[in-house]
This record gives structure tokens, C-alpha cells and sequence, in this order.
């Protein structure tokens, strides 16, 4: 019934005997002269997620989380992970041959100046690492008197004779309906950004950058719509793109053809060695660039200019006609989104759901809308002490039937042609305890204080962070994540430049959009999160000395108000409540089956503070 899933629920294989791969790559590096390498968990731009041609890490190590580095030395290997991963890291890769490090405190970069030697040669695949992570290997060679050496070809490549052959999804035009501008308006304000960078050319090294600019999306890697590719574009002259000529029809070459020439990939190192001779300036994106292609020019007389690429800008301020698509594409979510909440409420107390059947069910009513093209990311279904595991995901192993006095916690989202959403709602099973309902209220207050914050034109997503904390803090409580990402049109579910986090120093500007999920998690006991996706507005102050911004709220489902101690939140934030549900209704009630609509009806009642 539900076997074309966009997402599985298979264990990730682990405690399988690698050992074998492990000792053929070590004499494959031997045979290179190499006496270590590194192996990154990264596809050649550094996407959030990778083909299977570039899972190297997971088949190296077993390990299959979504971040993480090994280092394999003649005598001794280790697999650093973050904190989200370190058990299942443990469990998944063989421990007599790996040891199990921290990613991020202390870095690789500290367990390799321990364990090089003197004249060691570490190998690294300049095509794996930005150039900024290559210096950060480089110094910490250094400091151990040992030497990085660039490799022509990535030794792994050597013994993973099985490995898959690169995705070739078919390549889709994404019309003028859904872009809302074209191919040569957009090439001609990048035009404008590389003549204020004052460099010769501009190389998109990030495919979502590519995809946005061409108006084209692919189907390479799972959730997002990405045609992996390339692109060089001129200061001024014809831009090339580089893609594999197989994902195109005709009429999609006779796209791209109309304002690029349209080459393979590896044709992109002589476009860029021929570029170079002349001694030009190419500007690389610090995100995504490939060390190799810094290399490549440095190397043919050109000078790699590295900085921000000015198109995830561009890209992250939504056109009118995007943010129409991105409305519509709301509605449309949330009569899915209605629909399953009504069927929990009715379902999960008397026949004990489990967190697999919600997810099942949620993609099921996103398909019946016709138009899903993916889910933007796999569902987190968290149930009970499942729900406090910040990045869980649901396996058939780990699978929890939702028991009466839960909280369930769900955070999903959907790519449609128009635009892709993010939604997370805590949702009460039976009776919550006092504590579930104080915690739920302190969150929710945080997230009310995002929703209707009012800021100047060019404050920063940190400046705003403290707002969705601020009711947690108060009682000695805090989230280990940030309170919100950016959300791609038709592209990726975590988009940059900005973000609201302590992190987040990007300007927000009117068309980003962002997402808004403060929560809080008892280990071992219950997940909270509420989100909701923003759209940064104008705002209507009266009187206003500058330019102010303001959020529109994009996603369009109940909270749960069993959840809400009425006593304990403002007036204002009533209001907000009762207006937010009294929208959801106007906009939504009309789409719905007469049993949803009566659920609805009853769960966007208006809150009542008691006197
Ligand atoms: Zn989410
Ligand atoms: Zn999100």
C-alpha cells in the first residue's frame, strides 16, 4: 500500500565486517605513497545531501549519518561525528578498527596534529573540501611536520569497485509561472553582482544556484530537485553551464540552449584553465567551491577571488510570483496537514498508532493533493522520549507505538512545482501533565514572539534569536538548535544566507523566507516544537522613522490548544492564537471534507482567558 514512500525505514546497515574494504584501501594508499587520507562525508558541492556514488564515508565506514569525516592512517582510523550521531556511529561502524571522534569540539584537525608523524604524506580529494577546510587540514599537517598532498584521483575510487555511477534525473524546465522571471533578467543582475565584485567571471559551484538561475530543476538527489551541475558566467559573454548531456530532452537543451552553451562537466576544468591563462579573476562561493577548483586556477595564471556567491542572495529573496506559488502551495499543504491531524486525534487514542503509521499516513494525504513531487526531507515522527531526539528518525527498530499521555512530535514537509513547506506541531495524546503543558506554553509564547516581531530593515536572524528563548530562559531552560532556516522555492528545505540562530548574521530581507521552531526536549520523556514558515513583509508602522519588517506567516495549521495554559500567556497572545486559527479556518475550511471541516472547526475554536 505504502511502497513507493519517499522514505524508507531500514536500520542502516551496521556492524558489517568492513574490515576488508578498510585493509584495500590502506594498501591502495601504500601503493600511492601515502600514509594517510581523508574521507568526507561531501559530494564535490558540499550538498546537504549526496548521490549514492559519493556515499564514500558510509561505505568506507559503515557510518551513514548525515555529517561526519573519517581519517585512515597505516596505524589507526578514526570516524568523527557531532553530538547528534556519536551512539549511532558506535553502533555502526566496527570499534577494533575505528575509533568513534568529536567533529566539532575539539576537530579532526587536533586528533590529526596528535597522531601524524614527521614526514607522514596525508592525501586529501581537493574536488571533497572547500578550500578553507583544505587550509585547516593543511595547518594542522604542519603543526605535526607532516605533508598534505592533492591527489589526481581519489584512492577510495580505486577499491570501491561496486560503486554506483553518478544520478542522471531528468533535467525539468521550471516555467516563468512558478520562477516569475527570466533566465536573462536573472543573468543580467548577476552581470550586475560580478561587475561590483569587479572580477573577471563568476563560477556557480552550487547547483541550487544553477538550478535558480537557469530556471531548471533536476532529480539527482532525494528531496531536493536538484540537476547537479555547473555554471560559468561571464562578466560579460555567453555563460556556459555544465551538465551531463544525458538529463536532457530536447526541448529542455533548447532551454538552457537559448541563453547558455550547454557543455559537459568535464569540460568545466578547460573552460576554466582557458579563462585563467589570460590572468583573469574568477570569483569562487566559499560554501561550495571545490579546493580543486581554486587550485586549477591558481595553477593556469588566473586569481581565485573566494567570497559569498552573491546568486544565494538573490535566490533567497522570493519574487511576487514565487511567494504566490509559495501560498498556494501552503493551502495545499495544509489540507493534508488537517486532514492527518483530525485522523490522529480520532485514530491514535484508541488503537495505538505507532510513529511509522503517522508518517505513512501523512505522505499518503500530501499525495492526494496530486501534486507532491517529494517530501522536502524524511519526516521526524517522535513519540514519548522518541520526540526529545532532536534529528530522530524512525526506523523499523526503533519504531514506538504512541501511548495514551504522550506528546507526539512531527516534523515534515512537502516539494510541490510551486513551492516547498516545513511544518512541525507537538500534538497531545490523552492527557498531558502539567509540565508538558507549562513547556508547550513557553515555547509557543517564544514562537508568537518571532511571528510578530517588528525589526528595522537589516537585523540580523541572531539579533532575533533571544525572542523565541526568552520564556524558556526565564525558567532556566533552552534548545540546542537554532530557531530557524531558510526554506528554497521549489529548491532546498534549508536554504541560506540567513537564518535565525546565534549564527544567523545575514540581514533578513523582505522575500526570504524562514522558518520559525523554537521547542524543548526532556531527555528520555517528551519533544515539544512548534513551526511555522515566515515570509519577511514590509511593515505598516505608524509613524515609523525607518524602513520596518515584519513576518507573514505562511504554514497554515492548528495548534494544539489542549497544550496552551490560557492562564499563563497575554492577552496579546491570545489574540494572536485566536487570530492565527481564525485564519486557518477561513482559508482552509472551504478546501475540506465535511468530517475534516468539523474537526478543524473545533480545533481553531477561540481561546477564553479566564477572569
Ligand atoms: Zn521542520
Ligand atoms: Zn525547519
Amino acid at each position: 500500500m505504502f511502497e513507493a514512500l519517499f522514505q524508507t525505514f531500514e536500520e542502516p546497515e551496521g556492524g558489517v565486517a568492513l574490515t576488508a574494504r578498510l585493509a584495500a584501501f590502506r594498501e591502495e594508499l601504500l601503493r600511492r605513497k601515502l600514509t594517510g587520507f581523508v574521507i568526507p562525508r561531501a559530494d564535490q558541492q558540499q550538498n546537504e545531501y549526496v548521490p549514492p556514488s559519493d556515499e564514500r564515508l558510509a561505505w568506507l565506514t559503515g557510518f551513514t549519518g548525515s555529517a561526519g569525516m573519517a581519517i585512515v592512517l597505516t596505524h589507526g582510523a578514526a570516524v568523527f561525528v557531532d553530538g547528534r550521531y556519536t551512539l549511532q556511529a558506535a553502533k555502526q561502524v566496527d570499534v577494533k578498527a575505528w575509533s568513534v571522534e568529536p567533529l566539532v569540539e575539539p576537530p579532526p584537525e587536533s586528533w590529526l596534529s596528535e597522531h601524524l608523524k614527521a614526514g607522514d604524506r596525508l592525501g586529501f580529494d581537493p574536488w571533497l573540501h572547500t578550500s578553507a577546510a583544505a587550509e585547516r587540514l593543511a595547518a594542522a599537517c604542519a603543526r605535526a611536520g607532516a605533508e598534505l598532498v592533492a591527489v589526481d584521483s581519489n584512492p577510495l575510487d580505486s577499491v570501491w569497485t561496486e560503486r554506483p555511477a553518478p544520478p542522471l534525473g531528468a533535467v525539468s524546465v521550471h516555467g516563468l509561472e512558478f520562477a516569475g522571471e527570466s533566465e536573462a533578467d536573472k543573468l543580467g543582475r548577476i552581470r550586475a553582482e560580478i561587475a561590483k565584485l569587479g572580477v573577471d567571471a563568476l563560477v556557480l559551484s552550487d547547483s541550487h544556484a544553477v538550478a535558480w538561475t537557469f530556471n531548471i530543476r533536476g532529480a539527482d538527489i532525494s528531496h531536493t530537485p536538484l540537476p547537479l551541475s555547473y555554471a560559468l558566467v561571464p562578466k560579460d559573454g555567453h555563460p556556459s553551464i555544465f551538465i551531463d548531456h544525458r538529463k536532457l530532452s530536447n526541448s529542455t537543451r533548447a532551454h538552457l540552449e537559448a541563453s547558455a552553451d550547454v557543455k559537459e562537466p568535464d569540460a568545466l576544468t578547460a573552460a576554466l584553465a582557458a579563462l585563467s591563462q589570460s590572468g583573469a579573476s574568477i570569483a569562487l562561493d566559499n560554501a561550495t567551491a571545490a579546493d580543486a577548483l581554486s587550485r586549477l586556477i591558481s595553477s593556469s595564471g588566473g586569481k581565485p577571488v573566494r567570497g559569498n556567491d552573491p546568486v544565494a542572495l538573490l535566490k533567497a529573496m522570493k519574487n511576487a510570483v514565487e511567494i504566490k506559488g509559495t501560498q498556494t502551495a501552503h493551502r495545499r499543504d495544509a489540507v493534508a496537514l488537517a486532514r492527518f491531524l483530525a485522523w490522529i486525534d480520532h485514530e491514535a487514542p484508541k488503537r495505538g498508532l505507532t510513529e511509522i503509521d503517522t508518517v505513512e499516513a501523512l505522505e499518503t494525504f500530501r499525495r492526494d493533493t496530486g501534486a507532491l513531487k517529494d517530501v522536502s526531507f524524511p519526516t521526524i515522527a517522535g513519540t514519548g522520549p522518541n520526540g526529545a531526539i532532536v534529528h530522530y528518525r524512525v526506523t523499523r527498530k526503533t519504531n514506538r507505538r504512541i501511548a495514551l499521555g504522550d506528546l507526539l512530535l512531527i516534523d515534515s514537509g512537502a516539494q510541490y512545482e510551486d513551492g516547498t513547506t516545513d511544518v512541525t506541531r507537538t500534538i497531545a495524546i490523552g492527557e498531558p501533565t502539567d509540565e508538558m503543558r507549562d513547556r508547550f506554553t513557553r515555547v509557543l509564547r517564544g514562537h508568537i514572539a518571532i511571528a510578530r516581531a517588528a525589526f528595522p530593515d537589516g537585523t540580523s536572524g541572531a539579533q532575533l534569536d533571544s525572542l523565541a528563548r526568552q520564556f524558556l530562559w526565564h525558567a532556566g531552560l533552552d534548545f540546542a538548535h537554532g530557531t530557524g532556516h531558510g526554506v528554497g522555492s521549489y529548491l532546498s528545505v534549508h536554504e541560506g544566507p540567513a537564518r535565525i540562530s546565534k549564527l544567523g548574521t545575514a540581514p533578513l530581507k523582505r522575500g526570504m523566507i524562514l522558518s520559525n521552531e523554537p521547542g524543548y526536549y526532556k531527555t528520555d520523556a517528551f519533544g515539544i516544537r512548534i513551526e511555522n514558515l515566515e515570509l519577511v513583509v514590509a511593515a505598516e508602522i505608524e509613524g515609523a522613522e525607518q524602513p520596518m519588517n515584519a513576518f507573514e506567516t505562511l504554514t497554515l495549521a492548528p495548534i494544539d490548544r489542549r497544550l496552551i495554559n490560557v492562564g499563563r500567556i497575554s492577552k496579546r497572545e491570545i489574540n494572536w492564537i485566536n487570530d492565527y486559527h481564525a485564519r486557518v479556518r477561513r482559508e482552509v475550511a472551504p478546501l475540506l471534507d465535511e468530517a475534516t471541516r468539523t474537526w478543524l472547526e473545533a480545533a481553531t475554536e477561540p481561546l477564553v482567558q479566564p477572569q
